[in-house]
């Protein structure tokens, strides 16, 4: 199979291909164009020339159409699921169930949302001061490879649904999905040129990208490492940059522990551990630390790992031979910095279906007594790998929280509500869920602070990168 970019609502070829891999099987699923300037230039000044038309339909248009791709979106989700799971190998079980008809819902509720968009007023004895929110103009996406349809719907439906139209570059290890999007945002009546796509790697074809004169709006999710390039390079653009995490996730001597057990396993192995809200560090209280980490490891030993496709797998394969080789390199490291292996470890899983022998596994691994000043503790690994961590109360859990160049989210777990509420609002993350896994309102601010990000996406907190605020005074 061939996937070209889309520009002005046409497959263009590329000058090269490169491969996109099964990293469950390592088959070749596409060969896909490989973009750079002259790719770029031209998605750019197709967005730019689609948007007066786009920006200027009346909201309830847009919304119309944009409902409707939310509803080609809703009816393909067996087959968008199996063509994710296929190429970044995210499991079934989540690709089918929650992350791609979550992708249908991002449509759905930003279509609503653009036909309310409102204003303020600020009135004063000599004037009346209102706002309006009009279009930015053209807008640069670029996504990474875990959950990569979510996060670009994530960012397209916001974007398109204020007026903008996009140009969308995906991550060169998972662009299979979004290549679908296209064509069904063609098949939803969204005008050529309105979204764009242009695929390839990350130097050739996202530098280009977001130092492009014409983009004046960069909403980028990926690496700190790489959020911190394109700041550098792009010179004066909105910014919405989700980049990494590590967060917290303390449970406190007085929690539910069976409900804290079940959310902690959750947000460390779900999603191959792949997922940049991982609950990475996990702090727990001193006088229940040695009955968790047993509890905790009992449960990471009956995981199932596999064939992705196998409804009943709960942890797939990492993305690419580069990563797993790296989620390894810290599970080396582990026991060198002094952690203590409870499960998993180097091993390569037994019991995997002949399909899959190939693939890039690894066993879910939990360290205990780790020192959060260890790499393995202050590194994002992004892999199935718990670091459990001791504190002796509040005031330590907190110090221990904090001590992290990252700021993502975090997760506190106390039946004390005064603690709850102290430690909530003392820890340094955007967002904090209380006696809670990850649960995402597409109303709420979505973001990091430190090397976690800045800008916020979600609800009205998504004007920030896709609407320009402009004050009118009128003298009275
Ligand atoms: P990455 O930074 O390597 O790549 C992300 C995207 O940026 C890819 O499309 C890549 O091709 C592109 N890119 C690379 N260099 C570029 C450049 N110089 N200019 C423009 N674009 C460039 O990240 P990744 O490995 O694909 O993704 C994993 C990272 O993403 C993790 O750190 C994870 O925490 C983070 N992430 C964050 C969130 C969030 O919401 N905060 C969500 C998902 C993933």
């Amino acid at each position: 199979m061939r996937v070209d970019h889309l520009i002005a609502g046409k497959a263009v070829a590329g000058k090269d291909y490169f491969e996109t891999v099964n990293p469950a099987t390592q088959e070749v699923l596409a060969e896909v164009a490989s973009g750079g300037d002259a790719e770029v230039n031209a998605a750019v000044a197709a967005a730019k020339e689609a948007f007066p038309k786009w920006a200027g339909l009346p909201a309830p248009e847009r919304a119309k159409l944009i409902r409707k791709l939310g509803d080609l979106i809703a009816k393909h989700v067996p087959e968008i699921a199996q063509t994710e799971t296929n190429d970044c190998g995210q499991v079934i079980a989540q690709t089918g169930k929650q992350l791609i008809p979550r992708a249908a819902d991002n449509f759905y509720y930003f279509a609503e949302m653009c036909t309310r968009v409102d204003g303020h007023t600020y009135p004063t004895p000599t004037h009346l001061n209102y706002t309006l929110f009009h279009p930015v103009g053209v807008c640069a996406l670029i996504s990474p490879w875990n959950v990569p349809f979510m996060t670009a719907t994530w960012k397209v439906a916001p974007c398109l649904a204020f007026g903008n139209t996009a140009v969308l570059k995906m991550s060169e290890l998972s662009p299979l999905t979004a290549a679908r999007l296209g064509e069904l945002a063609l098949e939803a009546g969204i005008p050529p040129g309105v979204l764009n796509l242009v695929h390839g790697y990350g130097k050739e074809a996202g530098e280009p990208l977001v130092a492009h004169p014409d983009v004046r709006a960069i909403s980028f999710t990926g690496s700190t490492a790489t959020g911190n390039r394109i700041v550098k390079s792009a010179g004066l653009k909105k910014f919405s940059m989700e980049l990494g995490g590590k967060s917290p996730f303390v449970i406190f001597e007085d929690a539910d522990l069976d409900r804290a057990l079940d959310a902690a396993v959750f947000m460390i192995f779900s999603n191959n551990g792949e997922r940049c809200t991982a609950g990475s560090r996990i702090l727990v209280q001193q006088s229940i630390y040695a009955d968790f980490a047993a509890r905790f490891a009992e449960r990471a030993r009956r995981i199932t790992v596999g064939d992705p496709l196998d409804e009943k797998t709960i942890v797939g394969p990492m993305i690419s031979q580069a990563h797993l080789a790296k989620v390894r390199s810290y599970i080396e490291l582990g026991p060198k910095e002094g952690a203590t292996l409870l499960c998993g470890g180097l091993e390569v899983p037994g019991n995997l279906p002949d399909r899959v022998q190939r693939g890039n596994y690894v066993m879910p691994t939990v360290f205990a007594d780790v020192d959060n000043r260890m790499k393995i503790a202050q590194d994002e690994i992004f892999g199935p790998v718990a670091c459990l961590i001791p504190f002796r109360d509040e005031a330590h859990a907190i110090e221990l929280a904090n001590d992290i160049p990252y700021g993502l989210s975090s997760y506190v777990w106390t039946e004390n509500i005064g603690r709850a509420h102290r430690v909530a609002a003392a820890v340094e993350a955007g967002m904090c869920f209380v006696n809670s896994q990850n649960v995402r309102d597409l109303r709420q601010p979505f973001g990091g602070t430190k090397a976690s990000g800045t800008g916020r996406e979600g609800g009205t907190w998504s004007y920030e990168v896709f609407c320009e605020p402009k004050n009118v005074a009128v003298s009275m």
